[in-house]
C-alpha cells in the first residue's frame, strides 16, 4: 500500500510499525540490541548509523508525516537542527536565517558559525522579499520557521521556496510550531523539514528527540556527517516516540480547536490589548496561514494591558503551568521578556515586537472552560496586587 496515500490518523497509528513474529503482541517490539549480527546480512546495524530496527521504522513513519522520500531522527531538536544545517555549509559559504529564530538555533549559529567560516545573516522581517533582500553569491541555504516563536508570523512557503529554487539554495523549515500535522512545507517546495520532536511528536513533555525530513538523496548527505557526529537517539525514547506519534493526529487537532477558543476569548477581554494566533482572521499572516496550512496550531501570544503584572498574572495561575517547554498535552505559559528573550537588549526586545506584558501560551487538550477560567482569575488577582501596589 502506498504510505502517502493514507489519512493522517492511519500514518500516525500504523506506518513503520514493527511487527512482533515471535509473541504477536499488538506493538512493535523494542530491540535495544546495540550489537547485530552480520554473517547473513550485508546491512551492519548500529545504533549511531541510525539503522536500528525501531529507528528505521520510526523513520518511515515520519517520512509519511511528512511526504518525504526518507527521514532520521536525532537525540534532540539541536543535533536536527545543527546537523542538517552543516550537512549543507561549508568553509566559506553564507545561509540566510529568519530574524525571529529559536534560540538554541541562533546560539548555535551566532557562537559556533565563526569557528568554522560559515557566514550568516539575518533577514529583517518574515516576508519572502526579507529573504531575498540577504542573499549573497555564496548563499547555499535559506532558513525559516512559519508560524514563528514568538509572535506566530506566517512565512509563504511557497514564495521563499521558489526563490530559492531559482538559485540553487537549498530551503529548510524548523516545523515544530505546526506540527506535520498542520503543515507539510515540502508540498509547497521547500527542500528540508526539521523538527524538535520534543514537542508536539512527543507530546507529553517525557521525550527529547528530533527529527529531519527530506528526499533520500538530502537524507543521505545528513546522515554522512550524522553518523560522524554521533547524534543518534537511544532505542527506548525512539520506542516511547512511535507509542506518542501515535496519537499526535489526535492530540494536535484537539490543541488547534482549544487555541481557536481560547484566542477569540482572549481577545475578547478588556485586560488583553493584543491577541496573535494565525486563526484570527485580524492576524497578519492570516491569508498565507489559510493557504499553507491544514490547522492553525496550538499556539498563541497574547498581550497583557500595562496595569496588569506579567510576573503576578503568571504566579496566579492555578490550572496553566508556567514552563519553558510547549506543545505538551498540559496547557503551559511563558513570558519572552523573563525568558526565551531576557538576555536581548528592551530596544532589540521592541523592534521584534516583544513586550513585556507579552505571555506565549502553549495550549493544551484540557476543558476550554477550564482554561477560560483560570485566566480570568488570573487576571483579576494580577490587576488588583498592581492596585493595591500602586495605592502604596
Ligand atoms: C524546542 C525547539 C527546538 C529545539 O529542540 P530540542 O529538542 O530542545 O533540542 C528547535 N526549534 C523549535 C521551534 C523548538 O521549539
Amino acid at each position: 500500500m502506498e504510505e502517502k496515500n493514507k489519512g493522517l490518523n492511519t500514518i500516525c497509528t500504523h506506518v513503520g510499525e514493527l511487527e512482533d513474529k515471535q509473541y504477536k503482541g499488538a506493538i512493535s517490539p523494542l530491540y535495544m540490541s546495540s550489537s547485530y549480527a552480520f554473517d547473513d546480512v550485508d546491512v551492519k546495524r548500529y545504533p549511531r548509523y541510525f539503522n536500528t530496527p525501531n529507528q528505521e521504522g520510526l523513520c518511515k513513519k515520519i517520512a509519511a508525516l511528512e511526504h518525504t522520500e526518507s527521514a532520521l531522527i536525532f537525540g534532540s531538536g539541536m543535533a536536527a537542527v545543527s546537523t542538517a544545517l552543516m550537512a549543507f555549509l561549508k568553509a566559506g559559504d553564507h545561509v540566510v536565517l529568519q530574524q525571529t529564530l529559536y534560540g538554541g538555533t541562533y546560539n548555535l549559529v551566532t557562537e559556533e558559525f565563526s569557528k568554522y567560516g560559515i557566514e550568516f545573516s539575518f533577514t529583517k522581517g518574515w516576508e519572502a522579499k526579507d529573504f531575498q533582500e540577504e542573499i549573497k553569491g555564496n548563499t547555499k541555504v535559506i532558513y525559516l520557521e512559519t508560524p514563528s516563536n514568538p509572535l506566530l508570523t506566517i512565512t509563504d512557503l511557497a514564495a521563499v521556496a521558489s526563490l530559492a529554487k531559482n538559485k540553487g539554495i537549498i530551503s529548510m523549515i524548523d516545523n515544530t510550531f505546526a506540527s506535520p500535522v498542520n503543515q507539510n512545507p515540502v508540498d509547497f517546495g521547500i527542500d528540508i523539514v526539521i523538527h524538535s520532536a520534543t514537542k508536539y511528536m512527543g507530546g507529553h513533555s517525557d521525550i527529547c528527540a528530533g527529527a529531519v525530513a527530506s528526499s533520500s538523496e538530502n537524507i543521505n548527505r545528513i546522515f554522512q556527517l550524522a553518523k560522524n557526529f554521533g547524534g543518534s537517539l537511544s532505542d527506548y525514547t525512539v520506542w516511547l516516540l512511535e507509542r506518542s506519534i501515535k496519537t499526535m493526529g489526535l492530540r494536535v487537532r484537539a490543541q488547534n480547536e482549544n487555541a481557536l477558543k481560547m484566542a477569540n476569548f482572549l481577545n475578547d477581554l478588556d485586560d488583553i490589548d493584543a491577541v496573535y494566533y494565525p486563526g484570527l482572521p485580524t492576524h497578519t499572516g492570516h491569508d498565507v496561514a489559510k493557504r499553507q496550512m491544514k490547522g492553525f496550531g496550538g499556539m498563541l501570544s497574547f498581550e497583557l494591558r500595562p496595569y496588569v503584572d506579567a510576573s503576578v498574572f503568571q504566579k496566579s495561575l492555578k490550572l496553566i503551568k508556567s514552563s519553558m517547554s510547549l506543545a505538551g498535552v498540559e496547557s503551559t505559559v511563558l513570558s519572552p521578556t523573563q525568558t526565551s528573550h531576557a538576555l536581548m537588549s528592551p530596544e532589540v526586545r521592541a523592534a521584534q515586537g516583544i513586550s513585556d506584558g507579552l505571555i506565549r501560551f502553549s495550549v493544551g487538550i484540557e476543558e476550554p472552560e477550564d482554561l477560560m477560567a483560570d485566566i480570568g482569575q488570573a487576571i483579576k488577582k494580577a490587576k488588583l496586587e498592581t492596585a493595591i501596589a500602586s495605592d502604596k
